[in-house]
């Protein structure tokens, strides 16, 4: 099954309950506006894409991702999945999505210029702040979005910073951006947690992925008194029952690339990881982590999708019938889009925001977008947390198309 097959799969899910009609589904189903492009950098050429899924609600947001899996099924999957992350989050953003297929890891930094200058020469058209604004992705970081601000300004021959986000401080970034998505994973599961009476203290966790995301998750819970157990990367994973000292951990992932590294603890596989028993089991690689083949050897009572898309559909249904929670990835990762908004509200106006505001929206944001959720999955009794999600971002965008007159 295909990635976006599982969004079909997901929208029936939700179909009856929001009395879809066939034209409403085929507009969720389309893209506005599908591009592509091949990158030609010193002989060798990479596939490139920007997508926009819609942009009824306000211009586009989403990342770029630079990754040797990007195609075009998934980039249409994550535009789809910003579309109904910031409709959620009651952002006036649409959704869109950019990836190169590529390796970054195996470039130079000089090569990795000439990829982030030569994206922005083929897309520049398609983007700009009330269009399209990009941000960092899956191995992309604010040092690209410096490159690729600096590309689009030598273009267009004026300065417009608020055409991408995640930018460097000195380029009009924002102070809370580097760790905002973790962050706001954090407070998403405090809340959750706090709902079913359960305190960090008394909380094990196992996380996937040490990126940006899945690394400042894990010190963030760590020094919330969070008990951390295990952590993988592309490498492996490591397990210590007791506790990981986190800081520890880091340390050796910096100095070494892998955290299986870490001479203290027991070294695992990524699939014996997602299998831990545990409260907790954060997300934060890939799509496609938790699929139909291993959702009955899940042992976590909650999984939090840091990532986008890592639990499919399918294993949605089998997880749900165990009664174990999905915190979706469109409520869970929201953080890192809210404090784009923050930056790119700055960009605009000219104003600069402290950061106790900007911690303040995003609190509030996420608190108003996982009260809506948590309601609405809890008097629906057949609903998981991803049904109620869904069904909340998906009205607010049909009743934006409404109001524009493009929907009966
Ligand atoms: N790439 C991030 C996401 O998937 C952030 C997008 C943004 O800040 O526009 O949510």
């Amino acid at each position: 099954m295909s990635i976006f097959d599982n969004i079909k799969r997901n929208l029936e899910k939700v179909s009856d309950y929001l009395s879809l009609t066939n034209a409403e589904k085929e507009l969720l189903l389309s893209h506005k506006r599908i591009t592509k492009a091949t990158l030609n950098i010193n002989g060798k050429v990479y596939e490139a894409w920007r997508i926009i899924h819609n942009d009824a609600l306000g211009p586009a947001k989403g990342g770029i991702r630079f990754h040797p899996n990007v195609c075009e099924d998934e980039v249409k999957s994550l535009s789809f999945w910003m579309s109904l992350k910031t409709s959620l989050a009651g952002l006036p953003y649409g959704g869109a999505k950019g990836g190169v297929k590529i390796n970054p890891k195996e470039l130079s930094e000089e090569e990795l210029e000439k990829v982030s200058r030569a994206y922005i020469r083929a897309f520049h058209e398609f983007i700009g702040e009330d269009k399209d604004i990009p941000a960092p992705d899956v191995y992309t970081n604010p040092k690209i979005m410096g490159w690729m601000l600096d590309e689009f300004e030598k273009i267009k021959g004026r300065h417009e910073p608020g055409m991408i986000t995640g930018k460097p401080l000195e380029l009009g970034g924002c102070v809370l951006r580097g760790d905002a998505t973790s962050k706001g994973g954090k407070i998403i599961l405090d809340l959750f947690l706090e709902e079913e009476g359960k305190s960090p203290e008394k909380t094990n966790v196992v996380i996937q992925g040490f990126g940006n995301a899945g690394m400042n998750i894990a010190k963030m819970l760590h020094d919330a008194g969070y008990n951390v157990i295990a952590v993988s990367d592309s490498k492996g994973g490591i397990v210590d029952k007791t506790g990981l000292d986190i800081e520890k951990v880091i340390k050796t992932k910096k100095e070494t690339g892998s955290v299986t590294q870490y001479p203290k603890a027991e070294k695992i596989s990524n699939k014996e990881l997602l299998e831990l028993e545990t409260d907790v089991l954060i997300l934060a690689a890939l799509e496609n982590q938790i699929t139909k083949e291993n959702a009955e050897n899940v042992k976590a009572e909650v999984i939090l999708e840091l990532a986008n898309g890592p639990v499919t559909s399918e294993a949605d249904d089998i997880l749900h019938e165990r009664g174990i929670v999905v915190i979706p990835d469109i409520l869970a990762n929201a953080g890192g889009v809210i404090v784009s908004y923050c930056e790119w509200c700055q960009n605009k106006t000219g104003h600069i925001f402290s950061k106790d505001y900007m911690e303040k929206i995003l609190e509030e944001k996420l608190t108003q977008a996982f009260r809506k959720t948590y309601d609405l999955y809890k008097e629906q009794k057949r609903f998981s947390m991803r049904n109620a999600a869904y069904a909340i971002a998906i009205r607010r965008i049909l009743d934006a198309e409404k109001a524009r007159g493009n929907l009966d």
